[in-house]
């Protein structure tokens, strides 16, 4: 029997475009069990009403590809030192999982840190607010790749490593059972250099064909997808090529890329935001020279392709790459529809499907961001209409749901 159900003065459920004026959400068990306009959705019996009326109402955003790391600094130097202090990193990234669920962000996609699978079941039992969490664990990189750490000496990474840097066909499948094993929800490789890493070049790829494609079987085998950093075209099309679900970042997307895209319905996350900030603000949040420059040579490339893809038709997922420091911090990950209204001009209601049922469609589970029967009740009110302005998503979120329960209220609106 239903317990609750929200009127909506507009309602997007997050399937298409479209958007319901006058709707009732009727919710049992944390779930939607039905949903339409108010006409064809009769006022459940003892149940509670919870008004919405004069608000839009819309799925709980989903942000594609964030990292738990409890990081407050942008210099690498200071995450090398602090990967050792994991009670400070863990107390900080608990205060992430408040921000993200206060910002609306009810889902969130870890594409590498070494929390991630605690806080995600810290969360799952209740213990601490949080978005739900889908987790990579630690990402694979090869050596020499994106997340080995090549401005320290090789022994010494060697020696910290916990397995995430590994080389040949049998370490990439032993390192994909591992993660398995600890219970990931996805996989997550490094296919190109990138902007972050001092000594790769971001259009350069990385592993071989039969490397990713060990990650790919493995990762497949048990139904959960392989997301890779991929920037240069060249190791976008041999991830595609070799199974891949979502490209990460897409620097230098080409159209042959771009159609390898279409052809294998894969998703790209374009992560606008994260370069956008390091562009503009970088320097003054203490990234090395070496990133200053990779930003200053990626940053028009990027948006060029983005726009490209956009233009082609290339499912697109919203994603921020957003860490945790000051210059990227988990809140203010709406952001990234920002950038995809002004920057790659999408219509808003395309940004908002990006950021719900699109970004639902990385995860292995069906039942977050839309609002059809059956999937989580996961809903967000926001008080000015997102659709005419989207950055009503960062500055007018009045009340977000999680399981059909208030999880956060503005305390502006005093409801
Ligand atoms: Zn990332």
């Amino acid at each position: 029997m239903a317990d609750r159900y929200v009127d909506c003065g507009t309602l997007y459920d997050g399937t298409g475009y479209g958007t319901i004026r006058d709707a009732r959400l009727v919710i049992e068990d944390g779930r939607v069990q039905e949903v339409g306009p108010v006409e064809d959705v009769p006022e459940p019996d003892d149940a509670e009403r919870i008004d919405h009326s004069g608000e839009f109402v819309l799925p709980g955003l989903i942000d594609a590809h964030i990292h738990m790391s409890g990081l407050r600094e942008m210099d690498p130097f200071t995450w090398l030192t602090e990967l050792e202090q994991e009670p400070l990193r863990v107390a900080r990234a608990t205060v992430d999982c408040r921000d993200l669920l206060d910002a609306g962000f009810t889902t969130v996609r870890d594409l590498s840190s070494k929390i991630g699978i605690g806080l995600r079941d810290a969360i799952a039992e209740g213990e601490i607010p949080g978005p739900r969490l889908y987790t990579s664990g630690l990402a694979f990189s090869q050596t020499g790749g994106h997340s080995d750490t090549h401005f320290i000496p090789h022994r010494w990474v060697t020696d910290q490593d916990p397995g995430s840097v590994v080389d040949g066909e049998t370490a990439c499948r032993k390192g994909a059972r591992k993660r398995i094993r600890e219970g990931v929800d996805v996989i997550k490789i490094m296919a190109t250099g990138g902007v972050l890493s001092e000594k790769d070049d971001p259009r350069h790829s990385h592993f071989t064909d039969a490397e990713i494609r060990a990650f790919v079987e493995e990762a497949h085998r048990v139904d959960i997808p392989v997301a890779a950093h991929a920037q240069g075209a060249a190791g976008i099309k041999d991830a595609l090529r070799n199974g891949v679900d979502t490209i990460e970042h897409g620097v230098y997307l080409d159209e042959e890329a771009i159609d390898m895209l279409l052809d294998h319905d894969a998703v790209l996350v374009p992560t606008l935001s994260i370069i956008t900030r390091l562009y503009e603000h970088g320097e003054d949040h203490g990234i090395p020279p070496w990133a200053v420059r990779k930003t200053a040579e990626t940053h028009d490339d990027h948006l060029t392709a983005i726009r490209a893809a956009y233009d082609a038709g290339v499912t697109i997922a919203a994603g921020t790459d957003f860490i945790g420091p000051e210059l990227v911090p988990h809140g203010e990950n709406a952001e990234e529809l920002e950038l995809y209204v002004e920057e790659i001009g999408m219509d808003p209601i395309e940004a908002i499907h990006a950021a719900t049922g699109v970004a639902g469609e990385t995860l292995p589970d069906d039942d977050v961001g839309t609002l059809t029967p059956g999937d989580h009740a996961d809903l967000l009110a926001v008080s000015a209409d997102p659709t005419a302005d989207i950055s009503a998503l960062r500055t007018d979120v009045d009340a977000v749901y999680k399981g059909g329960e208030l999880a956060s209220e503005s305390s502006e609106q005093g409801r």
